[in-house]
């Protein structure tokens, strides 16, 4: 075992799991993946073993705390598409919310008692300033933003009640991949704007459009705060540091602190890349908020993070040779 000891990753085999993974490995620690490959990967498990579990098995969750003497948990297992979780809430409640009491319940049942929580910019919903401090959250605007702002607040409960120490990250849009090119975003479907338009280029997206052009934005376009997944590695490594040594967590945003457009995004991906993405333009997607730009200081300030990695040409390029190597080129 690896000297630092056992961390789980809950949802070690999806994207940003994946990532964490690796830099948990990177930092010591052996990273056991407890995923129930719904939406995972079995080959972005490389640093450490694969229980195949579901995080509402709150028995399952607690034998495998034991079994590998887990000391902390990191918790990404959940259904993020904005606009599916608008279609379907059910599916979204049952898999983030009710997923993470089975989670929480296996934690407690095993004594462990340290989680970070993978939460997100969505829920800010549209905050109406920007950048966003993190005391703006609560008029969340889609089905997903609702269900991580429910684990947060119950993840606060379980703080003042049984003095269960969770850090929760707030994650503006993670983007780019590890250089390996060995993991990244493979998801089906695609919703996501910086592979779909890779993919477009490729040939494996046939209908990429711009949702919605009439924002209240400087090109009409919608502002997201775009955070490598590198970066968002280094933040879970040091709020699990800070969990470890017996702080009692807190909430955190994860971004730079500066936004993009749609159309800059389109635009950048033409310059690295060399080709002009097809697009066509389409009306807004519902659960969009216009403008979502996180105010980093707060995780500056006590875990002292700030993002090295996610200047465009780099979550372009990282994200674009993973995608060459994923899924070649069609025809
Ligand atoms: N978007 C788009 N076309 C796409 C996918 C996304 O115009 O094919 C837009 C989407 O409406 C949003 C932004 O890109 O304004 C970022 O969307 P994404 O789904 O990547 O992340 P989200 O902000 O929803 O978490």
């Amino acid at each position: 075992m690896a000297s630092k000891g056992a961390i789980l990753i809950a949802g070690g085999a999806g994207y940003i799991g994946s990532h964490c993974s690796k830099a948990v490995a990177d930092a010591g620690f052996l990273p056991v993946c407890y995923d129930n490959l719904a939406t995972g990967h079995r080959s972005f498990v490389q640093w450490g073993p694969l229980v195949v579990g579901d995080v509402a098995d709150s028995i399952k969750v607690a034998t495998t705390i034991q079994k590998y003497d887990v000391r902390a948990v990191m918790h990404f297992a959940a259904s993020s598409a904005v606009g599916e979780s608008v279609a379907d809430p059910q599916a979204y409640y049952l898999n983030n919310v009710a997923g993470t009491l089975g989670l929480l319940q296996g934690m407690r049942a095993a004594g462990c008692d340290r989680l970070v929580f993978s939460s997100t910019g969505a829920v800010y919903g549209n905050a109406g300033r920007e950048p966003i401090p993190e005391s703006a959250a609560g008029p969340t605007v889609n089905p997903y933003g609702r269900s991580k702002y429910m684990i947060e607040q119950i993840l606060a409960d379980y703080r003042a009640a049984y003095g269960f120490a969770s850090i929760a990250l707030r994650y503006f849009n993670a983007c780019g991949a590890d250089s390996s090119a060995v993991i990244g975003e493979m998801r089906e479907p695609e919703t996501h704007l910086i592979p779909r338009a890779l993919m477009a280029l490729q040939g494996h997206v046939g209908d990429f459009a711009i949702f919605g052009a009439d924002y209240d934005t400087p090109d009409g376009t919608a502002v997201r705060d775009y955070i490598h997944v590198d970066d968002l590695a280094v933040a879970h490594i040091a709020a699990l540091d800070r969990l470890l040594q017996g702080q009692p967590g807190g909430v955190y945003n994860l971004g730079t602190g500066t936004g993009y457009s749609v159309k800059e995004i389109v635009d950048a991906i033409h310059r690295e890349t060399g080709e002009a993405v097809p697009v066509v333009m389409r009306e807004r997607r519902a659960g969009d908020p216009a403008i979502l730009v996180a105010d980093p200081a707060h995780a500056e300030r006590e875990l002292g993070f700030k993002a090295q990695h996610s200047d465009l040409p780099n979550i372009i390029r990282s994200a674009w040779a993973w995608h060459q190597k994923a899924h070649p080129r069609r025809g």
